[in-house]
């Protein structure tokens, strides 16, 4: 084992309020279920664990991390040789303040649009049922039916791992697209403040079933994280109907299959590995361009063994 993985416990571990973890498996933390042991976990609660984390990353630059937060949209491999970062409980209240709702960013998602209904503020509920943390879907600009998180966005609070410095920002200041947000790699969003409107309880909580139920009919039920590639633009076609012509739902590469159900789903039907799911993306992207020309790209994080820069 190399110095720096044998060292973190000891300069990092009574130091933290969050834990530290080595040889930690990663798969049950993601909903694809797929990838082996990454070096290190680290479990952060805090700003000032942020800080010290990034203390040590500083004195270790080659070293690689990434962060994860409800693993709902990543992929891993055999191995990672890195530091996973990942928000505890400590960074996952929910509070309330007027009408906004202050999420840490490891809270789940739909926890924060019930608990939010729960105090009769609504607005966001076209969100329930995206699995994750509300962290993830801020850095991805999650949305659905036509509508995005960043509709309901105030302000971001993160810190900056690799300048290790505390940043709040407001939702103009940010750059929001499709699935994408332009937030730096490096910044870990801690806390998010969502302005929401009052609505009846009973109003947010059946609008939360609907949109429960509508997408529960739609999605697989097997492993898997999500849509796998993005949309083509101009949006005049889904990247599942291109697959689909191409008649790809059903084939299976080892244990990862293209879902029968919708064809943007890679699902794992078994024990798929990241290579079992890259080889059938591959094969996917290749068919596409050939016969209709589009570059399709993938809306997953792709977790490779060594990743020095971080998983944007
Ligand atoms: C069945 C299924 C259905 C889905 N349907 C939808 C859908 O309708 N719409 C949609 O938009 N998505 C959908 N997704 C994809 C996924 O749920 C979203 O992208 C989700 O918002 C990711 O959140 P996460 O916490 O799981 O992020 P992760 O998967 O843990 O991470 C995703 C990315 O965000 C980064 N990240 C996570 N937390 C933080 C943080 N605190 N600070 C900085 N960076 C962070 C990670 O580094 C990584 O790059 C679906 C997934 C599944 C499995």
């Amino acid at each position: 084992m190399e110095d720096w993985r044998r060292d973190i416990g000891k300069s990092l571990g009574t130091k933290l309020r969050g834990s530290i973890r080595l040889n930690e498996e990663m798969a049950p933390y993601t909903t694809y279920r797929i990838g082996g042991s990454a070096d290190v976990f680290v479990e952060v609660e805090s700003v000032e664990d942020l800080q010290k984390v990034a203390g040590f990353l500083a004195e270790h630059p080659k070293v690689p991390w990434q962060i994860l937060g409800g693993g709902t949209n990543v992929l891993y491999p055999e191995h990672y040789r890195g530091v996973v970062i990942h928000p505890g409980k400590g960074l996952s209240k929910i509070k309330k303040k007027e009408d906004r709702v202050i999420a840490g960013a490891g809270a789940e998602l739909l926890e924060v649009i019930k608990q939010a209904a729960e105090w009769s503020l609504g607005g966001m509920d076209f969100l329930a049922g995206i699995p994750g943390s509300v962290g993830g879907a801020l850095k991805g600009n999650a949305g659905a039916f036509g509508r995005r998180i960043a509709e309901c966005v105030e302000l971001v609070r993160g810190f900056d791992l690799a300048e290790s410095k505390e940043k709040e920002l407001k939702q103009e200041e940010i750059e929001w697209s499709y699935r994408k947000t332009n937030l730096r790699a490096a910044l870990f969003i801690y806390e998010i403040v969502l302005k929401l409107e009052p609505r009846p309880i009973m109003e947010c909580m059946h609008e939360i079933s609907r949109v429960l139920s509508e997408r529960m009919a739609k999605n697989p039920s097997e492993p898997s994280a999500g849509c796998v590639f993005v949309n083509p633009e101009p949006p005049d076609v889904t990247a599942g109907r291109l697959i689909d012509e191409l008649g790809f739902k059903g084939r299976r590469i080892g244990d990862a299959m293209c879902s029968p159900q919708h064809a943007n789903f890679i699902v794992n039907v078994g024990r798929a590995t990241q290579a079992d799911v890259l080889t059938l993306i591959t094969e996917i992207k290749k068919a596409v361009k050939e016969r209709f020309g589009y570059d399709l790209v993938e809306e997953i994080k792709i977790i490779r063994e060594t990743m020095e820069e971080h998983n944007g």
